[in-house]
């Protein structure tokens, strides 16, 4: 199993619970297998948060709370700087650790996941002393202001698909805001994130600032989602999870955020310039075997050049690396798990029942190495807009093709699902890229390019792919609640009651 890793020490995969700075054992003793996916076999058992460990991590974080937003928010700041900097400097062990665990191919943990995680770090521990309030010009004699306060314990329940970069997502401007976090990674992929408050140990987080609680979403997350002791969730996964989500919540009416599933349009005009559009989508769609909520799954082309860019996007898809993601020269690792692998090929099914041409893949590929792996072909499939894979999210390396004749067509398919994250479109007309970045139904739009993200850019959707966002400064107003204050110096207020 590790004989590819060569940074990561045994002693370093932590696999407990990690409550008040310390690392236990489930109250029960219950544990769940973490798997290879690149091979199946078994990394490690992690403990399994049940209620009582919640209550347990709720309790640590409300014990830290008074504490740490009232720190001196520089200080904040500085210690997640200092996480950043440790981090950096274990560098080669998260990136091999990330892609055992995940199926990311090295050379995508080490170009996006681990720098994209520093940098929001960095980002977030900077802004920790800029979160400032703001004064209202009101009535002589008054001084309004706006304060910002942290909203308390936050409740925060990440998928699988980008684990220690959504744990920086997260946490960043939680901690930065003067929050305290009781998270759930998922039970599919929690090793980074376990690894990762290890390091902010070492770098001196107060205890039961974060309190980490693997476990299944339906024990784990729906006792978060419900705990009374629980300020706000904040929550990254798919629709259906956001709804019960949002149901759990309603006890003490928790502020809740949601980051959703997506089925972006990725639009190809007869004016782009195509090398740059056919490279630009594969990324859209293939970077992590298509496992992320922003891919660009659904490609709609102008009749025009279709032909020509199928041609030569199917020969790259085709002419894609697959391999165990431990090694340097692979571009494309397994799906995650086993039941996400199932999940993506029944797709293949429905395409047949459906009458969608698949153009390439659709199949696991057919070698003795990868066969006990999770592993897929990229997959291009022609699609309808009433189809099923036309308008559910597949979350696998698996693009759709719809053609079309002119811009009115091109913005029509582009919204015509439920969702609304990311999406993109490639052309040479700055009025039509004006246009298309209004018209989309969609959190992001991307003009000749794809998947950009940014800390000081704010990620989320509208639709069914949720609201609130993650990042930009937008997304301190999720993590803070405004108070106003009322001060009368001097004002004359003329008496209501004057007796
Ligand atoms: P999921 O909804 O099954 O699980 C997400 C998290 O929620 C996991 O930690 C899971 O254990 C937990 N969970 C499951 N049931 C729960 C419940 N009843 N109560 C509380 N928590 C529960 O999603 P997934 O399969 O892990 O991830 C894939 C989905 O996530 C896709 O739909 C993808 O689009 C979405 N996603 C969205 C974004 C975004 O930022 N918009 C980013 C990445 C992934």
């Amino acid at each position: 199993m590790l004989d590819k890793v060569r940074t990561i020490q045994p002693q370093n995969i932590r696999n407990q619970l990690f409550i008040n700075g310390e690392f236990v054992d489930a109250e029960d003793g219950s544990t769940i297998d973490v798997l290879n996916p690149h091979d199946g076999s078994r990394i490690t058992a992690i403990a399994e948060a049940k209620p009582a460990d919640v209550d347990k991590a709720v309790t640590a974080a409300r014990a830290a709370f008074d504490g740490w937003s009232n720190m001196f928010s520089s200080e904040r700041g500085r210690l997640i700087m200092k996480l950043a900097d440790k981090l950096e400097q274990h560098f080669d062990e998260f990136t091999e650790l990330e892609s055992l665990d995940t199926g990311h191919p090295l050379r995508d943990t080490r170009r996006l996941d681990l720098p994209r995680t520093l940098l929001n770090l960095r980002y977030f521990g900077g802004i920790a002393d800029k979160i400032d309030g703001r004064e209202v010009p009101v009535e002589p004699g008054f001084l309004s202001i706006v304060k910002r306060r942290p909203v308390g314990v936050v409740g925060q329940i990440v998928p699988w698909n980008f684990p220690i970069m959504f744990c920086s997502w997260k946490l960043g401007p939680a901690l930065a805001a003067g929050n305290t976090v009781v998270m759930k990674p998922s039970e599919i992929t929690p090793l980074s994130t376990l690894r990762l408050v290890d390091l902010m140990n070492e770098v001196g987080f107060p205890p039961g600032v974060v309190n980490i609680v693997p476990g299944y979403g339906h024990i784990a997350g729906q006792h978060i989602a419900e705990h009374p002791g629980i300020d706000k969730i904040a929550f990254t996964g798919s629709t259906a999870t956001g709804r019960k989500i949002v149901q759990a919540s309603a006890g003490n009416l928790k502020r809740v955020s949601l980051e959703m599933g997506g089925k972006g349009p990725n639009i190809v005009f007869e004016d782009a310039t195509l090398p740059a559009a056919i490279g630009g989508s594969a990324f859209a769609i293939f970077h992590n075997q298509g496992q992320a909520c922003i891919a660009g799954s659904r490609l709609l082309l102008h009749e025009a050049i279709a032909d020509e860019f199928l041609e030569k996007f199917i020969g790259l898809a085709k002419s894609i690396k697959i391999g165990n993601p431990l090694d340097d020269e692979t571009e494309m690792g397994p799906l995650t798990s086993k039941m996400h692998l199932d999940r993506v090929l029944n797709y293949m099914d429905v395409c047949k029942k459906e009458g969608n041409h698949i153009l390439t893949g659709g199949k696991q590929p057919d070698n003795d190495e990868l066969g006990k792996g999770f592993y897929i072909e990229p997959t291009v499939v022609e699609a309808r807009p009433g189809d099923t894979v036309f308008q559910q999210e597949v979350f696998g390396p698996f693009v759709s093709v719809t053609r079309f004749r002119n811009d009115a067509e091109a913005l029509e398919l582009a919204n015509a699902t439920d969702y609304g994250l990311g999406s993109g479109l490639w052309t040479n007309n700055l009025q039509r890229a004006h246009r298309f970045s209004d018209g989309i139904k969609a959190g992001m739009v991307w003009v000749n390019c794809y998947k950009r993200v940014h800390p000081g850019s704010p990620f989320g959707g509208v639709g069914e792919s949720g609201y609130g966002r993650d990042m930009g400064i937008e997304c301190l107003q999720e993590y803070t609640s405004p108070k106003a204050v009322w001060i009368n110096y001097d004002a004359k207020i003329p008496p209501f009651y004057s007796r």
